[in-house]
């Protein structure tokens, strides 16, 4: 029996409304088929969180993580803990903080505002006492010296998107924390990326789509979607020299040991659903034409 978690999606961001809707049953079906049991969708918002949980409330294997985006704090401007730890606790599929973090690429001018929250969040999940999902993009030294004041790895969590420098992977490690991989890994230009890949051992790493953005080669270009994990996992699989079942066990071990559950606890892999049986191309191609 195989498991394969996207342990980051925004499910609730794919288009499920409008011309090419797509419904969530369809998503959750071909990824399955494509042998990906297990997905944790992460809410930006407030808004966002409610919609994830209505969509998680039909599926055993749609874990959820509350929080707000570093890119999304002027829409919530008077977000509070209280609200926060709320929704955290609203059920036992929220099993994550987050995402949190700090984006100077996209908007250096609230760089204040963002360190604020950080910090907030950190200390939301030490008090519910649940891992971050933290999002990280050219904000390296305020992160990082923020993860050691706040005491974050005591709450422990994961860098998702991880597009940093080695030596940023090499303090979140000593820190504890697990290091995630979309499919910008496959990405021609992210030799970067590629150097962490090979640096990060295969017992703290992750992988995710983030979908419905960065879809990896060789979809890049459409909306992402979870089935597309198999992609980023058989890409990192052949740059670690592991098959990819072995690549997908020990993510979804990984995933277990962070939020401390068991994925077979909450839903099984349909009979056949082997990775190494999958076709992928078959299924997607089909889907797609
Ligand atoms: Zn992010
Ligand atoms: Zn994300």
């Amino acid at each position: 029996m195989s498991y394969l978690v996207d342990s980051h999606c925004h499910l609730e961001s794919l288009s499920l409304e409008g011309k090419a809707a797509k419904s969530i049953d369809e998503i959750i079906e071909r990824a399955r088929r494509c042998g990906v049991s297990h997905f944790l969708s992460v809410a930006c918002t407030s808004k966002e969180f409610e919609k994830n949980l209505s969509i998680a409330q039909k599926y055993n294997n749609i874990f959820l993580a509350c929080g707000i985006h570093p890119l999304n704090l002027e829409e919530e401007p008077d977000w509070s803990d209280e609200e926060l730890k709320k929704n955290l606790l609203s059920s036992d599929k929220v099993i994550a903080v987050g995402e949190t973090g700090l984006d100077y690429h996209y908007a250096p001018e609230t760089k204040n505002l963002q360190i604020s929250s950080f910090v907030r969040h950190i200390g939301v999940a030490l008090e519910v006492k649940k891992p971050i999902v933290i999002h990280a993009r050219e904000a390296k030294n305020d992160t990082l010296s923020i993860l050691k004041s706040e005491n974050a790895r005591d709450a422990g969590g994961v860098i998702h998107c991880f597009t940093d420098s080695v030596d940023m992977a090499r303090v979140c490690l000593d820190l504890g924390f697990y290091i995630s991989f979309t499919g910008i890994a496959t990405f021609k230009p992210s030799d970067n990326v590629r150097e962490v890949v090979k640096y990060v051992p295969l017992d703290r790493m992750m992988v995710e789509t983030d979908c419905p953005y960065l879809a990896p080669v060789p979809v890049r270009g459409i909306e992402n979607e979870p089935a597309f994990v198999r992609y980023t996992l058989k890409y990192l699989a052949d740059f670690k020299g592991v098959s990819e079942k072995e690549l997908a066990r020990i993510t979804s071990e990984n995933f277990e040991n962070l939020y401390k559950l068991k994925l077979s606890d909450y839903e099984t892999p349909p009979k056949g659903c082997e990775i190494s049986s999958y076709k992928i191309e078959n299924i997607i191609d089909r889907s797609f034409s």
